[in-house]
Formats: structure tokens, C-alpha cells, sequence
């Protein structure tokens, strides 16, 4: 792919902005040399104003999402993309978070451009594993995990019961749940089912991957590709 149409789909402007910054200098290869627009140049050696470019596509990122944002693109409030760089709204391929997680839910979120690894991590079929810690507003009543585990439990206005989820119980009113699907506020309307009120939730892992304890919330990171495997 020629450089300019490479660069612009990663976002950082339209192909005549790129060409622009072609001209002005702004790219470089990695020891500040200024690069021309038909120059053929490995990606990892790009840099622009300085800094490396952006991933090619087939990225994922992991992001540890705060409370207060929603991963809607079209909500007016704080979205979680306003998290990132302007320029990864603009990508081409576009990037999506992997599900969601409601607005006043915190803790482990990934973004990625690969509508095909987005389906295999969130397809109830795939099976992968989404754990939750939930603060409760109610101490437990004992009878939780072994009707989150039954696989019959209906949630209102659904015609499909629930597959079988798994409670650990921490303390009378703290719990972590692990769950394989991804239905709308499905925790929360599971612990509303058996009584309770969730009064703060935040999702731990997914699959085998566990949000980075040295992540900030609102702060993010790419993922290596082993990171990426350890979901499954
Ligand atoms: N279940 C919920 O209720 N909310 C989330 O954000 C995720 C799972």
C-alpha cells in the first residue's frame, strides 16, 4: 500500500493532509531522516513528528475503562474513545470495543480493528469466560450460586434462560461472577433476579487475560499477541 494511503487510514488525516505532511517533513523514518511519499519503508520505521506510527491494522488494545463512560461512538456524554487518540476514531479499518460494559461499570475493556477475533471473543459459543466483582446492597442469601449455576434461570422480559454462571462469594455482600455471555446488563439483572442491587461493578478478566494492575483507570495499552492467545 502506497505510504500516504497507508498513513491516512490510520487516521491522521485525510490523503491530502498526509501529503501535506509529506511535504512539510513531519515523516520520518526512525533516526529523522524525512521520508518521501513513494519511499518503500518498513511500518516499525515510520515515525511521525517524532513518534512511531500507529499499529497496522489487526490490533487490540486493552483499556482499564473508568466509571462514567459509556462505549457508545454516538452517546453526547464521555464515551470511552475520547480515552484514546482523536486520529483511532478515524481508523480504517474502524475500531470497536469488544462488547460492553454499561456506563457506571468499570475494569477490563479491549478495543480492536479484527471484526473476526471480536466475534470469536464475544459469541456465547466461544465460551470465553467474562469475570465480574460485584459490591452488593444487600448481604447474600446463600441460595445464589446454585441458581446462577442451574442454566434455568429466566431474566424478565428474555424468552432464553440464562447458560450457567459461576459465584464465588467473597464476603456477605461482595461477589465475583463469571459468565460466558454477554447480555444486556446481565449481571446486574442477575443479582436483581435473586433480590439483591449491584451498587458497583468491575469486570476483572476475560478468558485467561486479567486487566494490568499497573493500569490507571482511564489509562490503556496495545496487547502483545501472546496476551491476545491467553483469551481463549
Ligand atoms: N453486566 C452488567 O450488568 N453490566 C456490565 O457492564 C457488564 C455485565
Amino acid at each position: 500500500m502506497k505510504l500516504v494511503k497507508l498513513i491516512a487510514n490510520l487516521g491522521y488525516g485525510s490523503r491530502k493532509d498526509v501529503a501535506w505532511m509529506f511535504r512539510e517533513g513531519r515523516i520520518t523514518d526512525a533516526q529523522g531522516e524525512v521520508l518521501y511519499a513513494d519511499d518503500k519503508v518498513a511500518h516499525e520505521q515510520i515515525h511521525v513528528d517524532g513518534e512511531p506510527l500507529d499499529p497496522p491494522p489487526g490490533l487490540v488494545l486493552m483499556m482499564h475503562k473508568p466509571v462514567g463512560y459509556t462505549c457508545s461512538r454516538k452517546d453526547p456524554g464521555r464515551v470511552v474513545f475520547d480515552l484514546l487518540p482523536p486520529r483511532y476514531r478515524m481508523r480504517d479499518p474502524a475500531l470497536s470495543t469488544v462488547g460492553r460494559l454499561d456506563r457506571d461499570t468499570s475494569g477490563l475493556l479491549l478495543f480492536t480493528d479484527d471484526g473476526a477475533l471480536l466475534h470469536r471473543i464475544i459469541s456465547p459459543r466461544a465460551q470465553v469466560s467474562k469475570l465480574y466483582e460485584a459490591e452488593l446492597a444487600g448481604d447474600l442469601r446463600g441460595d445464589e450460586g446454585a441458581l446462577f449455576a442451574s442454566g434455568t434461570l429466566m431474566l424478565e422480559a428474555e424468552n432464553e434462560p440464562l447458560e450457567p454462571a459461576q459465584l464465588e462469594v467473597l464476603s456477605p455482600r461482595r461477589a465475583r461472577l463469571a459468565i460466558t455471555e454477554g447480555r444486556y446488563h446481565q449481571v446486574r439483572r442477575m443479582f436483581a433476579a435473586a433480590g439483591n442491587h449491584v451498587q458497583t461493578l468491575h469486570r476483572a478478566s476475560i478468558g485467561g487475560l486479567v486487566l494490568d494492575e499497573q493500569l490507571a483507570p482511564g489509562a490503556w495499552r496495545m496487547l502483545a499477541p501472546d496476551e491476545v492467545d491467553a483469551i481463549f
